[in-house]
């Protein structure tokens, strides 16, 4: 992690090396980029506070430079400062961010560059929260947000052994993985788990390519194939771990996930108790959890629970099944 000595030492005595370096014309780069994008980056020039939403926004994502792409910044190490510019703590990589010392407008600052094409991205200050005590102030339109092309989504409904079956046929999952959430004790085993004590649901963690298949589509099929009903059961599994839970990870989803879940009650006539929270730690579970249908189906709980529970799914969305199941 970076510090402030670091960054007074590299301004001092040279930058971190990086293997590539992109150098283009003016003329190039005023073509590539916008007047304002060109203004800030390559003339060093400053946007008007507050001009950008970027500031106020904190959902997992990573920030690249809009010049030539290099990842800069996480939304892990995002913060709010106030101050109308997008804040950061630390960059993805120590050498990915270069130091000049700018005495323009009789102060003296440590400017941050790309360390790729030299874009000037804005200054870092001594003034940021611990523990690197860093404070990158970036101009947002310096920065472009890398679109999420694995997206994730995590939610409980029973036991993970039949919800992971579910979802490992669904067109636009790319990985499906069981584990815990919603509790209170790190790194919680099976066995503590299933005690009902440590407040964690059964979950399972899906990655998807919003290109295919979208969050609510995802959040359908979970409602349709459990029984969103029942008070911290499903069929004959009682408890808290086994909750109809939701975790969201930004508004758009908790709005989405509350609507579908008044669908949902419409349809059935009844109260859904599913519970719709914010992403708490993941905390995978033990290998042997993992892909437990496939492995398993000859066992009888994979064709008396874990079967009737696929034939539904495929019965009621058929258009959302994989034509062959992995
Ligand atoms: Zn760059």
């Amino acid at each position: 992690m970076l510090t402030w000595a670091d960054v007074l030492e590299f301004g001092k005595n040279g930058n971190p090396t990086i293997e590539r370096k992109l150098m283009k014309s003016e003329d190039e780069w005023r073509e590539s980029l916008t007047d304002e994008q060109y203004r800030v980056t390559r003339k060093h020039g400053t946007e008007r506070a507050f001009s950008s939403d970027m500031c106020n926004r904190f959902e997992p994502g990573r920030y690249a430079c809009v010049c030539c792409g290099t990842l800069l910044f996480d939304s892990a190490e995002k913060f709010d400062s106030g101050t109308g510019w997008p804040s950061f703590t630390q960059p993805v990589q120590e050498n990915v961010v270069a130091y000049n010392t700018d005495t323009s407008h009789g102060m003296t600052r440590v400017e941050t560059v790309c360390n790729v094409c030299d874009a000037h991205l804005g200054h870092v200050f001594p003034d940021g929260p611990e523990p690197s005590g860093l404070r990158y102030c970036i101009n947002a339109v310096a920065l472009q947000k890398e679109e999420n092309s694995a997206a994730s989504v995590t939610f409980g409904g029973g036991c993970f052994w039949c919800t992971e079956a579910i979802f490992q046929r669904i067109k636009g999952v790319t990985e499906v993985t069981s584990g815990y959430s919603g509790g209170d004790v790190q790194q919680p085993t099976y066995n503590q788990v299933c005690t009902g004590s440590t407040g964690h649901a059964e979950v399972i963690q899906v990655k998807y390519d919003p290109e295919v298949v979208s969050f609510g589509e995802i959040v359908r099929v979970h409602l349709g194939t459990h029984n969103p009903t029942t008070l911290n059961q499903q069929g004959a599994d009682r408890g808290t771990q086994y909750r109809s839970v939701i975790f969201y990870q930004n508004e758009e989803e908790k709005s989405v996930a509350g609507k579908l879940i008044q669908e949902m009650e419409a349809v059935l006539g009844k109260p859904v108790v599913t519970e719709v929270a914010p992403l708490d730690t993941f905390y995978p579970a033990e290998q042997e959890h993992q892909n437990y249908y496939n492995r398993n189906n000859g066992k009888p709980y994979c064709f008396t629970v874990i079967d009737p529970k696929l034939a539904k799914f495929r019965e009621h969305f058929p258009e959302m099944t994989e034509a062959s199941p992995a």
